[in-house]
């Protein structure tokens, strides 16, 4: 661990929705920050006036929330870094940006775009390796640069790249040291015609000012890496450790996107991911606790995350593995775990009123749901026949024809009713055991007894377990429903 405590930033530009790529690197600077102790600082980077909304940046912060990655500094919680967006950091740019210039580091620029484009023509023509920025208006007299700002002629501050500043060397956690040749840095633009400052530029700056030690972000960033180093050594700052990460692929090898299926955080939690299982599953996508364990709690994660165990190489989102590790979660839940967070939520959505009950009947409930159920939109599924009653039961017509309607039903409804009204406690293995005992008494085979039975109650074939079922449901209205069901068995 470093001597400096660790500070980290996800700097989403909020243009669009939080989608996959981008949980997984808030995630990432998440867990870092987590595993060292260190801060994690959300930034909302919308300096993109035309797409940046507030409606994105609220959603953004919204699915944050849901995928557990709270931060120290940011949006609501505040910081003695902020302010954290970058539309309110105008000042600062234009402070830095000018300081620069009064050292001699950056220089107003006035070629027009035609200007930039015949130079471009030209050195292509003559095949100079420099195909950047021409330095035209590096050395223009400072006279002659004021008179024309005085004038009203639009200018864009350049950072002057020293002359002497050869390669550029990224050190990066993923990629190792990554190099930059020197004619590859252009003198680039810091600040536009309108005042405003670039990503590379505005990006720096903050970085800077929040002291941010480890930069950790998509390694679509890798290439524009070498500027920024550039404008940390102009800005006489320390540059932090980078660490950027791979795409993330579909199943065909091309970069994630809405042809893969869903791409936004939100679609996942409506689809009834659990947070959990889902930042789970994300973290596995270019990082790997030992090369093979799969389950990786929250807090395993937050203290054991590091960028030593990141990949560079692409990872590729699995569907199927993500619903496995979401079985898995659902599967070892703990009952009380399972009725707050997935059941009585589930149930609500639904529209089911559930009404009251203790947590033993609860437990009951879990135990019989849990094993049946993939995401929470199955509870109310599983559970219908149990939150219905003799009056509202929905009878399905395969199920009837097929369980209840055959000759001998009516006789084995009628003998089940009584040994279950008869039954001294109403408890799973007793109403079991009761009907176990029809079949030899009526010489009716035993697969019918129960499936006429399970129709009569359930109203259908597929139910749970008959006897925890009916314990959860009550005697009266079990009883009801068998007297309801009477009609329909011959
Ligand atoms: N706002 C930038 C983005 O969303 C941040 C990139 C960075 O982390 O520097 O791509």
């Amino acid at each position: 661990m470093s001597e400096t405590p660790v500070r980290v930033r996800f700097a989403p530009s909020p243009t669009g929705k939080l989608h996959v790529g981008g949980a997984r690197t808030a995630i990432y600077n998440w867990a870092f920050a987590r595993a060292n102790h260190g801060t994690f600082i959300l930034r909302i980077d919308d300096t993109d006036p035309e797409r940046s909304t507030e409606e994105n940046t609220q959603i953004i912060l919204r699915a944050m929330r849901w995928l557990g990655l709270d931060w120290d500094e940011g949006p609501e919680v505040g910081g003695d870094f902020g302010p954290y967006f970058q539309t309110e950091r105008a000042e600062m740019y234009r402070a830095a940006a000018q300081r620069l210039w009064d050292e001699g580091k950056a220089y107003p620029c006035f070629c027009t775009p035609e200007q930039l484009a015949a130079d471009r023509a030209e050195a292509q023509a003559r095949k100079d390796p420099f195909q950047g920025y021409q330095r035209r208006c590096r050395d223009l007299d400072p006279a002659e640069a004021r008179a024309r700002i005085a004038a009203g002629e639009p200018y864009v501050l350049r950072i002057k790249v020293p002359e002497d500043r050869g390669d550029v060397v990224v050190r990066d956690a993923v990629h190792g040291d990554v190099t930059f040749a020197a004619r590859e840095l252009d003198d680039f633009v810091i600040q536009r015609t309108d005042g405003t400052p670039t990503y590379n530029f505005a990006t720096v700056v903050d970085d800077a000012a929040m002291g941010i030690t480890h930069v950790i972000r998509g390694d679509d960033h890798l290439s524009n890496t070498p500027r920024q180093v550039i404008v940390y050594e102009a800005l006489g700052a320390p540059v932090p450790t980078f660490a950027h990460i791979s795409m993330i692929l579909g199943a065909d090898g091309k970069k994630l996107s809405k042809r893969h299926g869903a791409t936004n955080v939100e679609e996942y939690r409506d689809a009834g991911y659990l947070s959990d299982a889902f930042v789970n599953y994300l973290a596995l996508l270019g990082w790997s606790l030992d090369g093979e364990t799969t389950i990786i709690p929250r807090d395993v994660l937050a203290s054991q995350f590091s960028l030593d165990h990141v990949s560079k190489n692409p990872a590729t989102f699995d569907p199927k593995k993500l619903d496995w590790i979401q079985a898995e979660y659902l599967r070892t839940m703990e009952n009380d775990e399972f009725v707050e967070k997935v059941m009585r939520p589930a149930l609500a959505a639904a529209g089911v009123d559930a009404g009251e009950h203790d947590a033993a009947w609860w437990d009951a409930l879990a135990e019989v749901v849990k094993p049946r159920t993939k995401f929470p939109a199955d509870v109310a599924t599983v559970a219908a026949p149990v939150f219905a009653t003799a009056d509202t039961l929905v009878y399905d017509e395969k199920s009837v024809a097929k369980g209840l309607a055959r000759e001998g039903m009516g006789a084995v409804l009628d003998a089940a009713r009584e040994v279950l009204a008869a039954l001294p406690a109403w408890e799973p293995a007793a109403i079991d055991a009761a009907l176990e005992a029809l079949p030899e008494q009526l010489d009716v085979k035993k697969r019918l007894v129960f499936q006429a039975v399970r129709v009569a109650v359930c109203g259908n074939l597929v139910s749970p377990p008959l006897g925890e079922t009916m314990a959860l449901v009550g005697r009266p209205d079990c009883l009801a429903r068998i007297d309801r069901a009477r009609a329909m068995a011959l």
